[in-house]
């Protein structure tokens, strides 16, 4: 396996890129729980410090970042409310991103995964693990407080409502969004670039301000993701 020669912080923070001896550039966050991986990723030790590799093709976070995301509404403790947390993939690399100082309310509704998400949490105390429906907010509001991005990942034809639903009673105002669309999810017999158009409306109707679509093709066909400001 190629040697790392040098791991520097992106413009964002606490994300980092980190280059191999064969030139291969790969995205990687500061590991919160040293010594463990969550999903295979490779452990990096690197001036003494532990990184773990973070796969574009595994998370659609790293896949926006690696197509172009201008900006990250992570910084260290932020309150992030993930829906659709599924195993912990990308949950645990916006835990490391936000430290020990920050909050992860991780929403995941079915229990089969929710089982390996605790693993996950067990060993990164500002991830919280809820096993609840996101099409019911009200459910998980005596355990999430006021969050400062809303990220969603939950992949069904009504997220973009779901979304703007949580925003109104999580969201702070000027807070930050970040959606991933499946276009399939949506209408398997439009267009991608309609229903993302359509998607992106809804937003703009309900509170948000939309500041870049990504997509994430090669990583995700027919996906983007969207960095959207909250105005209330
Ligand atoms: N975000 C994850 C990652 O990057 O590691 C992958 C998420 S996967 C594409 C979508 C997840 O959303 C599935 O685990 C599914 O069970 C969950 N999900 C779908 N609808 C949901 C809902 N209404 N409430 C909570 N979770 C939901």
């Amino acid at each position: 396996m190629s040697e790392v020669v040098s791991i520097y912080e992106t413009n964002m923070l606490n994300i980092f890129r980190c280059e191999f001896e064969d030139g291969t550039v790969r995205l990687c966050t500061k590991n919160l729980s040293p010594g463990h991986n969550v999903y295979g990723e490779r452990l990096i030790r690197y001036n003494k410090i532990e990184y773990r590799e973070w796969n574009a093709f595994r998370s659609k976070l790293a896949g926006a970042i690696m197509k172009g995301l201008k900006e990250s509404p992570l910084s260290v403790g932020s309150r992030v409310l993930y829906l659709g947390a599924a195993s912990g993939t990308t949950v645990s690399h916006v835990s490391d991103i936000v430290e020990a100082s920050g909050k992860v309310y991780a929403v995941e509704f079915s229990p089969r995964v929710v089982r390996e998400l605790i693993m996950v949490a067990q060993r990164r105390p500002n991830v919280i693990t809820i096993l609840a429906d996101a099409r019911f907010p009200q459910r998980f509001r005596t355990l999430v407080e006021a969050v400062d991005v809303l990220y969603v990942d939950i992949a069904q034809p009504d997220q973009a409502e779901i979304a703007s639903y949580n925003a109104s009673l999580y969201l702070k105002k000027e807070g930050h969004l970040l959606l991933a669309i499946k276009a399939r999810s949506i209408d398997v017999t439009k267009e991608p670039e309609e229903i993302y158009k359509r998607e992106v409306e809804k937003l703009s109707s309900n509170g948000f301000d939309v500041r870049q679509v990504v997509n994430l093709d090669p990583y995700d066909k027919d996906h983007v993701m969207v960095l959207a400001k909250y105005e209330g």
